[in-house]
């Protein structure tokens, strides 16, 4: 295996999915597990979240639905975002439950679902403030109506999304408000779904059907009691001792002060390490007892597009393991201290985890599966 991987932890997902419920517990949970599972490698992640007894997973493509479905996954799976009319039949046959929120959409899948001779189930997106795919709020009379029309659609689920369940509590309750008037024009017998992560830990809204977190399952928000699921591990390839003086990497941004020890880890912005935390990112040196406790060592130099230097105390061999990542929130070598650098979220980073990286799952400290691209 290339001495590069993900390492996930499935107790730790198992950890985020039970705080989550704690917060909904008349919920189910829908997991999402767009853009391979935030980074995190969706068969697999959607496989556990499945047996924890999600409701069902989510993706934002039907490619990504594909791979689910080639990967053995043959639970429920939302294709969210609004359906393309040119995608309705693919969307069909990977069995995948469309979101709606255009009548196009819905004639194109009605159209597909008749020719394939099936019923398509449907979820009904309403924009209830994002502004962004959805119809309408105010039209939900108007669409049920309308939808009454499609003969092969059945309509089993109504959803919006929060825009700023983050910060903006007022906004929020507005968006609730005007989502519980859609389930009221629509009646009982729908699915109804709404919060997102910050929507869970923010307004911990229990009167829906079922929550749908995604960045809370991979424990990357903070001070929530959350775990962040996976470390991003390496072994040297290369490791040396360089006089005082001597430049390391693309631009000579680093200069060695002293009799300095270098590691060349074989991971870099290809791998999704942000090119922009050169000479502020930190990686671990995991010791061989847990005694000797673990070091910090500075990323020295530019991050290569497939490597990174770190400078290390002495030397060591080239089985030793670095934590590249870390499973918590430290500013220097988690996802998270990743985006606070860069001046993004931590799902950037996340979803930047390279798929050429290996991934291997652990469960109860034993290894459950391992995926070589
Ligand atoms: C991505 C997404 C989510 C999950 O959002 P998080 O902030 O990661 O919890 C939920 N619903 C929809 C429609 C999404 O696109």
């Amino acid at each position: 295996m290339r001495p590069a991987w993900l390492e996930v932890n499935l107790d730790s997902l198992a950890h985020n999915v039970a705080l989550l419920r704690s917060k909904a517990p008349a919920s189910q949970l829908v997991g999402i597990v767009k853009a391979n599972a935030y980074g995190h490698g969706a068969v697999w992640v959607g496989r556990e979240l499945l047996r924890l007894g999600a409701w069902g997973l989510a993706v934002a493509t039907v490619s990504e639905g594909r791979e689910l479905r080639l990967g053995g996954v043959q639970g429920r799976v939302l294709l969210m975002g609004s359906l393309h009319p040119d995608q309705a039949r693919e969307a069909l046959e990977t069995d995948l439950i469309a979101s709606l929120s255009t009548l196009e959409g819905a004639q194109a899948l009605d159209a597909a679902a008749r020719a394939l001779g099936k019923i398509a189930e449907v979820h009904l997106e309403f924009d209830t403030g994002m502004g962004r795919v959805g119809f309408p709020w105010e039209e939900a009379q108007q669409v049920k109506e309308a939808l009454e029309q499609f003969s092969h659609l059945k309509v089993t689920g109504l959803y919006s999304h929060f825009a700023d369940a983050e910060e903006n509590l007022e906004f929020t309750y507005m968006q609730l408000a005007n989502f519980r008037r859609v389930r009221e024009v629509w009646g009982p017998g729908y699915f109804c779904h709404l919060a997102n992560s910050a929507g869970v830990f923010n307004f911990r809204d229990d009167s829906f059907d079922a929550i749908r977190p995604g960045i809370a399952l991979y424990g990357l928000l903070p001070n929530l009691g959350l775990k962040p699921i996976a470390r991003l591990l390496a072994k040297p390839t290369l490791v040396k001792q360089l006089p005082p003086g001597r430049k390391i990497g693309y631009s000579g941004l680093y200069t060695t002060q002293d009799h300095e020890w270098i590691a060349t880890l074989p991971v870099g912005y290809a791998d999704g390490m942000p090119r922009l935390v050169y000479n502020r990112a930190t990686v671990r040196l995991l010791q061989p007892s847990p005694e000797e406790g673990r070091l910090i060592c500075p990323v020295v130099g530019r991050i290569s597009m497939d490597q990174i230097t770190v400078r290390i105390p002495g030397p060591v061999d080239l089985d030793t393991v670095f934590e590249v990542v870390t499973a918590d929130f430290d500013p220097g070598s988690s996802l998270w201290g990743w985006a606070e650098m860069t001046g993004t979220v931590s799902y950037e980073p996340a979803v930047r985890l390279a798929a050429r990286l290996p991934r291997v799952y652990l469960r109860g400290g034993v290894e459950v599966a391992r995926i070589e691209p």
